[in-house]
């Protein structure tokens, strides 16, 4: 691990670029309350693997005790960013920031050279940003889940011939749509009755049929469009039947999220700048589906504080929403259609909800995806023990660290496995992905659904 020399370095390790501020770093109290809260010290039972360790060790750099050994680096690598820490903290601790800033540190002045990062850190910086990447990549992978090829890739996973992130990779990859049935406007054939769409220079407009009762605007995320376009497109008829305006800016790009939890600081806020300009036009609420989105846009304001376009930033950040909040907020018409067990039209469907750590602990939303559920005739909703413990997903966690993203995921299907429901719901679709792998390979017969799906089922209809 490379570090500055002592002679170039100031009183601490970090230099004065978007280092993590001392004042926040100083306000742990040291009280423990966080460390049963956190996966990583439940998984591993060490200190400098729970929250209060880590923030000693963002202190011990600030204050120029210590340098990133690889060991540092290696129990921050850890870390989830699941904020889990801050939902217990008494003394509001900004943990997933200091964390953040500190990684930033980290990667732009260390080096720390491997293939799986190099490529990593290719794909956050030229791939994810560019939509049009994103959706080569997914017809890539599309051609991969054709017959012949998807038995080649089946059966060199299972001899051990595939690295390990790419065996995973692929079998966390959903059926990709083919590209004509991905865009945006594929929704216009299916818009509920009276409802319109509008293709202006700035981007998409959907009229709702009537008088509209608000306008809010949809960011999309850089995978959605690619690998859940269904999603986006029962996103949009949702809000439309809820009366709503959706705006869909053209200048719309990635949230940044992952590249902030990499330590890619600049990047991050690269995207943040965009995002800013593109959502700058007086929508209500901008709305999001991704829970990793939503937490990056609530975000914006804090990363571009200082720059020139902090005060946009923190309008976008104070209008962010999880599309459930909007729902649950605006109200939705009588559900179409009763959902019910799979196995018997008489029996109620039984739902369990996961809390998306960028949802519970990040953005502090629990209440309305629930509410919306409750509120769905034939769901018979059971609460999951442990709902806001991290799953294991977190970004690309569950590719970098297969091993203690697997240790989460083991707890959350036990639990999953105690209420023995039909479908699991959460808001984020790593989520999904990461426990629909887990349950498979555990031969469990449960469906991972996003709450826009299943509330599409009962709104929309079968196929919406
Ligand atoms: S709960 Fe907060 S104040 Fe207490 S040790 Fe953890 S981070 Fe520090
Ligand atoms: S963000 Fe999550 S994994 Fe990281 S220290 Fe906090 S609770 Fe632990």
């Amino acid at each position: 691990m490379d570090t500055p020399t002592p002679s170039t370095r100031p009183a601490g390790w970090f230099d004065a670029d978007d280092a993590p501020p001392g004042p926040d770093l100083a306000t742990c109290i040291h009280c423990g309350l966080c460390l049963t809260a956190c996966p990583t010290y439940r998984t591993l039972k060490t200190e400098p693997d729970s929250p209060r360790g880590r923030l000693y060790l963002m202190r011990g750099l600030a204050e120029g005790r210590i340098a990133p050994s690889d060991a540092l680096v290696t129990h921050l690598d850890r870390c989830l960013d699941c904020r889990a820490c801050e939902t217990v903290c008494p003394a509001g601790v900004p943990y997933s920031q200091l964390l953040e800033a500190t990684r930033g540190q980290i990667e732009r002045r260390t080096r720390r050279a491997s293939l799986a990062r190099l490529a990593g850190t290719w794909a956050l910086r030229a791939v994810l940003p560019h939509r049009g990447r994103v959706q080569w990549v997914a017809s890539l992978l599309r051609l991969s889940q054709a017959p012949p090829l998807a038995a080649i890739a089946r059966a060199m996973s299972e001899r051990g011939v595939l690295p390990r992130v790419m065996a995973q990779g692929l079998a966390m990859t959903p059926a990709i749509a083919p590209r004509a049935a991905r865009p945006l406007e594929a929704v216009a054939r299916a818009l509920p009755a009276g409802a319109r769409m509008e293709s202006r220079a700035g981007g998409l407009v959907f009229h709702p049929a009537g008088t509209r009762r608000d306008v809010v605007a949809l960011h999309t995320s850089c995978v959605m469009p690619a690998f859940f376009p269904a999603l986006d497109h029962a996103t949009v008829q949702l809000l439309l039947i809820a009366g709503l305006e959706v705006r869909v800016p053209a200048a719309r790009t990635c949230c940044g999220a992952l590249q902030a939890h990499a330590g890619l600081r600049a990047e991050a806020k690269a995207l943040a700048t965009r995002n800013t300009a593109a959502f700058a036009d007086g929508a209500t609420f901008i709305v999001s589906n991704s829970a990793g989105c939503g937490a990056a846009l609530r975000e914006t304001g804090h990363l571009l504080h200082g720059s020139p376009a902090a005060e946009a930033a923190t309008s976008l950040s104070t209008r962010a929403r999880d599309v459930s909040e909007v729902l649950a907020h605006f109200g939705l018409p009588e559900p179409a259609r009763t959902l019910h067990a799979p196995e018997d039209p008489a029996r109620p469907l039984r739902v369990t909800y996961h809390d998306a750590c960028h949802l519970a602990h990040a953005q502090r939303v629990r209440e309305a995806p629930r509410r919306l559920l409750r509120a769905l005739p034939g769901v018979e909703l059971v609460e999951l023990p442990d709902a806001d413990w991290c799953c294991g997903s977190a970004g690309t966690y569950n590719l970098s660290q297969p091993d203690l993203a697997d240790a989460q995921l083991v707890g959350k299907l036990d639990r999953v496995a105690q209420v023995a429901p039909h479908v699991v719901v959460a808001s984020n679709p790593g989520c999904l992905l990461h426990m629909q792998r887990g349950a498979e390979a555990r031969g469990m017969r449960v469906r991972q659904a996003h709450v826009v799906e299943l509330l599409a089922e009962a709104h929309l209809g079968a196929g919406h």
